[in-house]
């Protein structure tokens, strides 16, 4: 009755009461007390549609109030980062941040986040120099380049190139290359974007150098290779090298610019890996500018790595572009200190954590899940949980068709079939990510870092506790 809604509804507490309570004057001493005001607000209004919608006939205690407002305050101020488990076998996965750093590239930028350093100031000189100083020295020797340049990632190193030398001018691209790289890098977009006007040529399966040599006009800016990354044409393909396309330029008068997106500066072939494109050998080819990005197969930050021909390169250093473009202080420390390892340290693989993740051999990964396997017996009562051979993958668009060889712990229940099982193991307080794949859920340690071993232990355990249940 209404009347009875009226009564109860007065019976809700002033928000002047409730920050006077015990609990909240308390909450008061933690929070801003603007804040604390607007959630007894939206707590109080809570109350109000409970006892009009669910037609409850009580307010809560003034306790409970305070408790509420208590949980909402501190969802509110927790941070929205958090740590994931990545058992998924992806390496380079764009969406949980790509490449794991060295701890010495940690170190490197926690200490410029602490400290003001030399960014771009000379201390013997005493006047103000570049932030590039840092890394273009190292990435001048990693790759054989005259010259280095570095921006916030690839996508901004592409535009910053075509804006640089081809803006309303003709850049020819190969059908075959405008690919659409994870994370929406649409190379034909970003080219409009440039100002630099795309000449396709070729078709989407063959492209040969005649076709190349046919579209130069005076109108030209740069014949533009594109690595494919996360895409592979088999069949009655033919696609122009690059060595071809250095010839043509040459004889044309026309630099030659290669994407290479995931380029490394490690032989992954020494590892029995079929071999991704290496930076330095592309610039031994002849490629007159080459980019490639710092979170992909080089191990490091987020970064947009350009080295080629000094003249290309200082043109870039003066487009104004460059400024919006800027590599971030913390992003130029962590890569110092990851370009110094892969140059200085005979044992890179050791301490790059994405680079170990990719070398490690299947018999290391399995002999890591087995013993972690022994470790969760007690539960096969409830789970199928099985050792599998399957394929990690690299991800970043690097060697996309090939995978990885690894072994994986395949989770199966008949109870909570293979979506529950994923979802379960996502919803601890640090997320196990894992994969589905064939009507079960594949954990694969590749990509678990030793010390992260426990959590995807207590995560099965939770799976087992649900599938003891009944689901
Ligand atoms: C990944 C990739 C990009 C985009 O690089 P970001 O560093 O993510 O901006 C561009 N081109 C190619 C070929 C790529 O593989």
């Amino acid at each position: 009755m209404q009347t009875d809604r009226g009564d109860i509804l007065r019976k809700i507490p002033s928000v002047e009461t409730v920050l006077e309570s015990r609990g909240v004057t308390q909450l008061l001493g933690e929070y801003p007390r603007v804040l604390v005001v607007a959630v007894v607000r939206d707590v109080l209004e809570q109350e109000r549609r409970a006892i009009l919608e669910r037609n409850l006939d009580t307010v809560s205690a003034p306790e409970e109030i305070a408790s509420k407002v208590g949980d909402v305050l501190a969802a509110k101020t927790a941070r929205s980062m958090r740590r994931i488990v990545n058992a998924t076998g992806v390496v380079l996965h764009t969406n949980i941040g790509r490449a794991l750093l060295s701890e010495s590239a940690v170190e490197a930028l926690t200490f410029a986040a602490r400290y003001y350093t030399n960014l771009e100031y000379d201390v013997e000189r005493g006047r103000r120099t570049t932030r590039q100083v840092h890394v273009d020295r190292l990435l001048r020797e990693l790759t054989a380049a005259e010259a280095a340049h570095v921006v916030n990632n690839n996508a901004g190193a592409v535009l910053l190139v075509l804006n640089t030398l081809a803006q309303g001018r003709e850049v020819i691209v190969s059908r075959g290359e405008l690919v659409e790289i994870g994370g929406s890098f649409r190379l034909p977009e970003v080219m409009a974007k440039s100002g630099a006007v795309l000449v396709e040529v070729g078709t989407t399966n063959r492209t040969t150098i005649d076709d190349y040599e046919k579209a130069v006009s005076q109108d030209t800016a740069l014949l533009l290779k594109v690595h494919k990354s996360n895409f592979k044409m088999v069949g009655f393909v033919s696609e122009v090298s690059l060595e071809e396309l250095v010839d043509l330029g040459k004889n044309r008068g026309v630099p030659v610019v290669e994407d290479l997106g995931s380029g490394a500066l490690v032989d992954f072939s020494l590892h029995g890996l079929p071999g991704e494109p290496l930076v330095s050998e592309r610039i031994a080819a002849g490629a007159d500018v080459v980019t490639f990005s710092g979170d992909k197969l080089l191990g490091g930050p987020q970064a947009g790595i350009i080295v080629g021909r000094e003249g290309l390169l200082e043109q870039m250093r003066q487009n104004p572009l460059g400024r919006a473009l800027r590599i971030d202080k913390l992003t130029v420390a962590a890569l110092e200190a990851t370009l110094l390892e892969l140059l200085g340290t005979s044992d890179a693989r050791e301490r790059l954590p994405s680079l170990r993740m990719i070398t490690d051999d299947e018999e290391t990964v399995k002999l890591r899940a087995e013993a972690l396997l022994q470790r969760v017996q007690a539960l096969t009562d409830v789970l199928s949980l099985t050792l599998e051979r399957t394929l990690s993958q690299i991800g970043g668009g690097a060697l996309p068709e090939v995978g990885v060889p690894t072994w994986a712990i395949a989770v199966r229940s008949p109870v909570l079939g293979e979506s529950s099982v994923e979802r379960i193991l996502r919803e601890g307080e640090v997320p196990v990510l894992a994969r589905v794949e064939k009507e079960a859920v594949y954990i694969d340690l590749r990509t678990v870092l030793p010390d992260e071993e426990r959590i995807v232990e207590a995560a099965l355990g939770r799976v087992a506790l649900t599938a003891r249940g009944g689901g």
